[in-house]
This record gives C-alpha cells, structure tokens and sequence, in this order.
C-alpha cells in the first residue's frame, strides 16, 4: 500500500497543480492533503505591526476553504492544522505511515528553513520526500542561465528569457484522487483564532477580493473573456480607482489560488480567439517582474532584507516613530500620498502607481528606513508576496537592483499626471473632496480666501505638506551620494 502527502503551501489550488500530479504517479492508494497555518506568520514583525494583518489572513482562510472544497469535489479532503509545519507535517506522516511527502518549493530564508528542517525529519523516519518548484512563469530549469547568473538588470534577463526560454504547459486537473484515511480533519481557524479581528470589506475597496482558487478564476474570465479589459490593458494600468484598471490577480497568484501558467495560457488564448496586440503582450511582461523578483531573491538570499540591500549601499536612514506614523495614516499633507496610503489601510491594496509613488515618498522625501515601509506593506497587503514586495521595495529605495541611483517620483507632477481629474483623491479625502479643479492635488495653494470659503483650514481639516518636497529630496539626493560607491 502506498501513501502519499501533499503538503499545501503557497500554492492553494487544484488547477496546475504539479504536485499533486507528482503523487499520483506513484500510483498511490491513500493522498492526505495536508494545510498547515504557521503560528510564526501570525506574531508580528521586528517594527511591531501584525505580520499577517487581516485582509490577508481572511484572503488566507477563504483559499484554503476553497481549495478544501475543491478537494472534497475530487473525492477527498483536506486536514487543516496549525502551528510549525515541519513538526505537524513529520508527525503526520510518521503517524500514517506515509512512504512520501510531496511540497512546492519556496524562495525565502524562513520557507527554506521549514523546508530543510521538515527534510531532517522526514530522512530521519525514512521517508521520502518530493518538491518541485511551480511558482513561476518560467520553470528555472528552462531559463538560459543558472540562478546564480540571473542577470541584475530586469531588462537583460527578460531579454533572454523571451528569446531563449520556453514556458511550460499547464498540468491537467486530476478528475478523481484516492481517499484520506480516517484521520482528524481539523478545523478550518477564525480570524478571531488567529489573533485578529473581523471586519467589512470597504465599499469604497476597487474590488471584493475573496480568497481562493475559484474566485481567482472568476476574477480572470471577467477581466479576460466578460469584460474584454485585457485588449486595453497597456493602457489603463496606471489607473488607481475602479476594479478594471489592471488585473487584480496579484492577491491570487500571492497564495497560488491562480497558476502564472494558467494565466499565461489564457492569454494565449485571447490572443487567438480576440486580439494580440501590446496590451496582450504587456501582462505577461509585467508576470517577467514577479518572476525576476523571485529569481533575484534566491540569487541573493536574505540581502532582499537588509538594509543595505542588494547593492549593500549604507545609508543613515531614520526611525522616526512620529513621521512614519503620518506616512502610514494617510496624513502627510500630500494628497496622493494620503489617499493611496489610507486606501492601503482600509482595504489591503493599492494600485502599482500607487506603491511607487508611497515608497519613492518615504525613502526619498523622508528618509525613513524602508524596511520600515516593507514591513508596513507586508502586515496590510492583501497580495503580500515576499520576494515582490521586498525586492520592489530594494528597487524603490535605491539600494536593489536599479542602476540609475537616486530616482525619486515627483509626486505633485504624478498626482496630476495619473489621476488627471482628482477623482482618485476625492474618493479617498472626503475632506478636501469638495476643492474644485486642480488645486486638489497642491491643496497648499489655496488662499487663506479660497480656504475660507470653502471650509479649510490647511494645518488643521487637512495637514499642510509634512515636507518641502524639492528640499527634502534635495537632502536625501546629497546623503544618497555622499554614502553610495
Ligand atoms: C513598493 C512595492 C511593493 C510591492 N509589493 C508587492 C507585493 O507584495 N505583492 C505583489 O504581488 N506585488 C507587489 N508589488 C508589485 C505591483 O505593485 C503589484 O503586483 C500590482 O500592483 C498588483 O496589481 P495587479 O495584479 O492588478 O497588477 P497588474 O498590473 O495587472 O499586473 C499583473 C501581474 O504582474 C505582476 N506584477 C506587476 N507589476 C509587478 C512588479 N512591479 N513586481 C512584481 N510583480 C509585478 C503581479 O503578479 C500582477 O498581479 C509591489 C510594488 C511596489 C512598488
């Protein structure tokens, strides 16, 4: 009799799903699929902030509640627990007898570490173990360099990955799997069990993410083949409000409710049954990011998260508990700033343009440690995704993988650029939403006349900029270079 586990991860879904397809071949006749919360991604990070806010422990639980539903579809199950994996994993399968325990391969220190102590225990109990890596596009066995040799520039390694590099075909969906034994099933936990509290989802959100691969799928035939939003894609991307002005697949392929390569074959798909033009061609373009971003992380290991980053550039950067709080709370005195960081706290996301233009602020506006505001995205982001965020963070703060050295996003000139009407902050600033024109984005231009009129008072209703924006970025360009090589 052969058993097998499967150990779910980052990878929530049943659609390409190599490692289920890698049990099956060992023609087993028991699988137990096995999900495990990690109590060390419920403790809070070194800055103090929950290192699983709510929205994506809520976006968590409804994964995995989708994907036991999918599972019990398939004529099985999924035993849910929690606490460390590669002690509950190893004593379930010592407990069963298992003969082989089956994972997807992670990118990062503390996954690796799960990995590898779970590995000593499993060889310890001879069994065997299987992972394989799945969360890429591109598989790095088919990439034209090893991973030590990924290339620094993202436009070097797209380059020769689009010329040389094949993508993989999706795996089919297993119709049917052999049966769990009689074992504890395990109860799916609360946010409340988790240490968090319940909440609504914003009506003012840009969409009602809900967790899971079955949801992921919806969100993708709706953007794709209802809404017809993919032709446009290139350019509506930079938008900020309304659910259509990019994917929003980011929260699903974070937990691996959507496979890179599903999407991909969708796109595909469009491409010959509608349009292939730049916007078809631009996601997959913007998927060569994620992927670059997890190659590098693996590349250079937990330089991702020091301080110095990938270029090992030391700079004084402050931990000013007062100014970073403005930063967070949306009350900084710039109002796309504000309006993208209070979108971030009351619904778990923000558009790209947004998070470019946030961090360009922190780190060179207000010279505040980054790592603060990775850590910050971290707690709150619904599509957190470590090497994503971190190594998006690294690039934004000038010490990863950018070799232009001190850019900076000029956040008035963006604000105007982006959100041309100042719908975007009037959606998220009820108090300055009533400013007519163009002055909503300078709101510091108003006349003590116009403030009166229309009920204002910069300092007080609303902050006055936290900052000289020329002069503060002035400051940070003369550090930047006085300490970079
Ligand atoms: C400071 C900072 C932090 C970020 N943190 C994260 C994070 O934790 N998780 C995350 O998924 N993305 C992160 N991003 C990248 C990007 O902002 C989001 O992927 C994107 O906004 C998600 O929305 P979407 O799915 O509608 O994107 P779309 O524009 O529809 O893009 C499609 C997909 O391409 C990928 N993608 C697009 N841009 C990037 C990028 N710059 N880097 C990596 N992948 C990209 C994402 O998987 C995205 O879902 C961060 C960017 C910055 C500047």
């Amino acid at each position: 009799m052969t058993r097998v586990l499967v150990w779910f991860r980052n990878d929530l879904r049943i659609h390409d799903q190599a490692i289920l397809i890698q049990a099956l071949t060992h023609n087993p006749d028991i699988i137990i699929p096995v999900y495990c919360f990690d109590d060390r991604n419920f403790q809070t990070t070194s800055f103090g902030f929950p290192k699983t806010g709510k929205f994506r422990a809520k976006f968590l639980i409804e994964a995995v509640t989708d994907l036991k539903e999918s599972l019990q579809k398939i004529d099985s199950n999924l035993i849910i627990r929690k606490g460390l994996p590669e002690k509950i994993i190893a004593d379930i399968a010592i407990d069963y007898k298992v003969d082989l325990v089956c994972f997807s391969q992670e990118a990062t220190a503390e996954e690796i570490n799960v990995e590898k102590k779970l590995i000593q225990a499993l060889n310890k109990a001879n069994i065997k173990v299987k992972s394989l890596w799945q969360s890429t596009l591109y598989h790095p066995s088919q990439l034209p360099f090893s991973i030590s040799q990924i290339p620094d520039l993202f436009t070097n390694f797209r380059k020769s990955v689009e010329k040389k590099s094949k993508i993989d075909s999706c795996v089919n969906i297993p119709q049917k799997i052999p049966p769990i034994p009689h074992i504890n099933i395990g109860e799916i936990p609360t946010l409340k069990q988790l240490g968090l509290s319940d909440y609504q989802t914003s009506a003012k959100s840009v969409l009602h993410f809900r967790g899971g691969e079955t949801e992921g799928i919806n969100r993708l035939n709706d953007y794709f083949w209802q809404k017809d939003c993919l032709k446009d894609y290139k350019n509506t991307r930079n938008g900020m409000l309304g659910a259509d002005y990019s994917s929003k697949f980011s929260p699903w392929l974070a937990l691996g409710c959507l496979s890179p390569r599903y999407i991909y074959q969708e796109v595909t798909k469009y491409e010959k049954e509608r349009v292939k033009n730049d916007s078809t061609y631009w996601l997959i373009f913007e998927l060569l990011w994620r992927d670059f971003f997890r190659f590098i992380a693996v590349k250079y290991g937990n330089k991702i998260f020091h301080l110095s980053g990938l270029q090992n550039i030391s700079l004084p950067w402050q931990e000013n508990s007062s100014i970073f709080e403005k930063w967070c709370e949306g009350k900084t005195g710039y109002p796309l700033i504000d309006a993208n960081m209070r979108e971030l706290k009351l619904t778990g996301f923000m558009s790209n343009r947004g998070r470019q233009n946030v961090a360009s602020f922190l780190t060179k506006n207000l010279g505040i440690n980054w790592q603060m505001g990775a850590q910050w995205f971290e707690s709150l982001l619904i599509d957190y995704d470590v090497c994503s965020n971190w190594g998006n963070w690294n690039y934004t703060a000038g010490v990863g993988n950018d070799a232009r050295g001190f850019r900076y996003f000029n956040i008035p000139k963006q604000s105007k650029d982006y959100d041309y009407n100042g719908d975007y902050l009037r959606h998220w600033l009820p108090e300055i939403a009533h400013i007519k024109g163009e002055k909503i984005h300078e709101p510091w231009k108003l006349s003590s006349q116009e403030q009166k009129e229309l009920n204002i008072s910069l300092g007080v209703t609303y902050p006055r900029p936290m900052v000289d924006f020329f002069k503060s970025i002035k400051h940070n360009e003369k550090v930047y270079l006085s300490h970079s090589p």
